[in-house]
């Protein structure tokens, strides 16, 4: 049977089923996948280099004639080992060169055979040395090359060597040799592949065909038919990430939810209530907010603020709103003091039959008057944690859900949120996140929903002055501290673990409190972590909320959404440790109120002051700039999964590729508005139906 492009691996000749299972780790599981499998990187070896020309250091190609071979076989340790010594010769020169563990090459390399060979090129340390410990190689040659690449010649279309050859990612049992070798005898196949972008599309941007640049991105003919194909791929990725969004987008417009259809004046006035006036950027946001939750389709926005930007008050007249039309609404926090404080600060605003608070503690008493409340027909208000999304909860006309810190919840919950509601309606979707994300990613990961920032904090903060302490100006950094103290401030304290480990010498929350209580005498000092029992954490964090204690040791549970106001200065143990978008968040836990606050990270050794997110940290404060620098440091993958997306496997192009990403967009915008159903464009359609670029192809 011909090879197809939907063939599975194993058909291919010579691949066995050891083979397939190496291949899989690559995801490589059908023919078309080896096309689709792009390098990592390229060589240039197209550039031959005669003999006497070698620079050592440098990656080279020479096209030689085998003068000599010789082996030998050692032992290396306990490992035999096969090396076969080779004496090359151009018409300028010998090079020696060594190959370790070849055993096919020695039958292929006889005197006299033309070969292309591309590595690095060393300096020969028995040339200098003058030593012969090796075999009598005939001539000590002044350069080297050990294990390069080979090629053997008189083939008018190299693929190892003689061009720019691709370098694919690897793994344990499959070299980029054999992934270029398949490749090649692979590609004629791509016949069968139809141009599936609209050729005005092409036209517009001047791509190239997706034949020309599949070819091209393996064995490229010079650098810019690689640019070229590489420019048509990173296109391709990103309009169809942005499909994707577009009709998710799409797919909403077409559910029901229910209308919240509240006056601009009552919306005033419940603005009027609240004890500050908005920052334009609260204003606007709650009237995108109402705007949406006046659509007869159900609102997906996701609302990012920088800590302390004031989320919460969008949160409430949301609320609010949704109440006065005696509606439900859930607001889910990822921890229980997050559940806590939200719902007494909702407590101050929204009457007590109206509101509830529901926890992994709250009883089974508790349970069934809130499950019997929210199957009533009046207004009514759950917020709580996880335990809001168990099975047993169940809401008549729930009309808005709202999650905080949602990036601390996976999609799973958030969708068994969405499943409380009784009626056959969906619930708006209210997101909050205090992670700012790079715009990059709010059109890519985040594109299907719709997004508001709040970009601008309430009056009156002032910015954290940030400092990395070394081992000099620690002391100097505890006095300060103390002073503050002393004034009436409050403290918190950051440990990477809870308690001492053996295996990572960072120092734990247990041993900072010991530590801490040697510094500052006289000062009434808590320890705070995650295994401690919920009223135990909500006693001391009302007792840090009241004043009595004054300094805080916590580990990572203070992260996120406590709000003391008094608390002005913040010590980081181990600060190298924690992500950058981690710290800030830490330090977002100060500089809330009138007063300057101080944020001190210490390192866990001098050596570490260096580290570029502690720098980053501490030149500023604005969100944004630290998300962007995130992303670059870490790279998107690591920080924000892709999946829900569904092209999750960007290859070519990048999350950071601003440019091509909004190109990418309008072009799928104007598909869309021509033809929301793509029917023009059946091989679109099934791309995006089936969330893959090559699935479907024959
Ligand atoms: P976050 O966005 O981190 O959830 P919060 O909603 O907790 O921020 O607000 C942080 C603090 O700022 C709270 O103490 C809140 O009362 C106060 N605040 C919010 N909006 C304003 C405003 N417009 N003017 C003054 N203070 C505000
Ligand atoms: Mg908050």
């Amino acid at each position: 049977m011909p090879l197809k492009l939907s063939s599975q691996v194993i058909e291919i000749p010579r691949i066995g089923p050891a083979k397939a299972q190496y291949l899989q780790k690559l995801k490589i599981t059908h023919v078309r996948d080896f096309l689709y499998t792009f390098p990592r990187r390229y060589d240039d070896f197209s550039n031959i280099t005669p003999i006497n020309k070698l620079k050592p250091g440098a990656k080279m190609t020479i096209k030689a004639k085998v003068k000599k071979v010789e082996s030998n076989n050692g032992w290396r340790g306990r490992r035999r080992m096969l090396r076969i010594f080779v004496d090359l010769e151009d018409d300028t020169g010998t090079l020696n060169v060594t190959w370790y563990n070849l055993r096919f090459l020695q039958k292929q390399l006889w005197q006299g055979r033309e070969l292309l060979i591309a590595g690095n090129v060393e300096e020969n340390p028995l040339y200098h040395k003058q030593l012969s410990t090796a075999p009598e190689q005939s001539q000590t040659s002044k350069f080297r090359m050990r294990s390069p690449v080979i090629e053997f010649s008189n083939n008018q279309d190299p693929t190892h060597a003689g061009r720019i050859v691709p370098v694919y990612p690897e793994t344990y049992g499959v070299t980029s040799r054999f992934l270029r070798y398949q490749v090649k005898n692979l590609l004629p196949l791509l016949n069968s592949f139809p141009e599936y972008l609209p050729s005005e599309i092409i036209k517009r941007n001047k791509l190239i065909s997706i034949h020309e640049a599949i070819k091209q991105a393996h064995f490229p003919s010079d650098l810019k038919k690689l640019n070229q194909a590489q420019k048509r791929l990173r296109f391709d990725e990103l309009f169809f990430l942005q499909l994707a969004a577009l009709v998710r987008r799409q797919t909403r417009a077409e559910q029901q939810a229910i209308k919240i259809k509240v006056q601009k004046k009552t919306i005033d006035k419940l603005i009027n209530e609240l004890p500050f006036s908005l920052t334009n950027a609260q204003d606007r946001t709650i009237r995108e907010i109402t705007k949406d939750l006046a659509k007869s389709s159900p609102m997906n926005r996701l609302l990012q603020g920088d800590v302390g930007s004031g989320k919460s008050a969008v949160a409430l007249i949301a609320t609010k709103a949704t109440l006065k039309q005696k509606n439900k609404v859930l607001y889910l926090a990822p921890t229980e003091i997050l559940a806590h404080q939200q719902a007494e600060l909702f407590a101050n605003h929204i009457p007590k039959d109206q509101l509830s608070l529901l926890t992994g503690g709250s009883t089974k008493r508790e349970r069934e008057i809130i499950n019997k409340n929210l199957n009533s027909n009046k207004a009514y208000c759950v917020v709580g944690t996880h335990a809001l999304i168990y099975k047993s909860i169940s809401a008549r006309n729930l009309a808005l859900t709202i999650v905080d810190e949602q990036h601390r919840f996976g999609v799973q919950q958030r969708k068994a949120l969405q499943e409380r509601s009784k009626t056959p309606t969906v619930p708006h979707l209210l997101s909050m996140t205090a992670t700012p994300i790079p715009r990059t990613l709010n059109l890519t990961v985040y594109g299907d929903l719709e997004i508001s920032v709040l970009d601008e904090m309430p009056p009156g903060r002032q910015m954290v002055q940030t400092e990395i302490i070394t081992t000099a100006n620690k002391e100097k950094a505890v006095t300060h501290v103390l002073e503050q103290l002393h004034t009436g401030r409050q403290a918190f304290v950051i440990a990477p673990l809870v308690e001492q480990s053996d295996k990572l010498q960072a120092k734990s929350a247990e041993e900072a409190v010991v530590e801490m209580r040697q510094y500052f005498p006289g000062i009434a000092i808590e320890l705070i972590h995650g295994r401690m029992k919920a009223e135990d954490k909500q006693s001391i964090m009302n007792n840090f909320n009241a004043g009595a204690i004054q300094m805080l040791v916590s580990t990572a549970v203070v992260e996120v959404g406590v709000d003391v106001p008094n608390a002005t200065c913040m010590i980081i143990e181990g600060a190298e440790r924690f992500g950058l978008a981690q710290l800030h968040q830490f330090r977002g836990r100060i500089g809330r109120g009138e007063h300057k606050s101080y944020c001190y990270l210490f390192p866990s050794t001098d050596e570490s002051a260096n580290n570029e997110r502690l720098t980053t940290l501490s030149r500023t404060t604005d969100g944004f700039k630290i998300a962007e620098a995130d992303l670059h440091l870490r790279g998107p993958g690591e920080i924000y999964g892709t999946a829900q997306s569904g092209f999750n496997d960007l290859q070519v192009a990048s999350l950071l590729d601003y440019d091509t990403i909004k190109l990418a967009r309008s072009e799928a915008e104007k598909i869309l508005t021509d033809d929301p159903e793509l029917k023009k464009y059946p091989i679109l359609q099934k791309k995006v139906e089936q969330k893959n670029l090559i699935a479907h192809f024959e």
